[in-house]
């Protein structure tokens, strides 16, 4: 799997679940694991780390 930002390498763990955040080495962005219907593979998508905005 590679980084959508710096097309590097990112290693997903083989105990990988869905919604996990794992993040480039390369780059340092942060990717949310989101399961492909399709099989048991996962794609990646920018996480949102915005989750200290909690008091709107
Ligand atoms: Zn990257």
């Amino acid at each position: 799997m590679n980084c959508l930002e710096c097309d590097a390498q990112v290693a997903i763990p083989s105990d990988a679940i869905q919604g996990e955040i794992i993040s480039c080495k390369e780059c340092g962005t942060s990717f949310e694991l989101v399961k492909v219907q399709s099989g048991a593979l996962f794609s990646l998508r920018p996480a949102e780390l915005e989750e200290e905005d909690w008091g709107e």
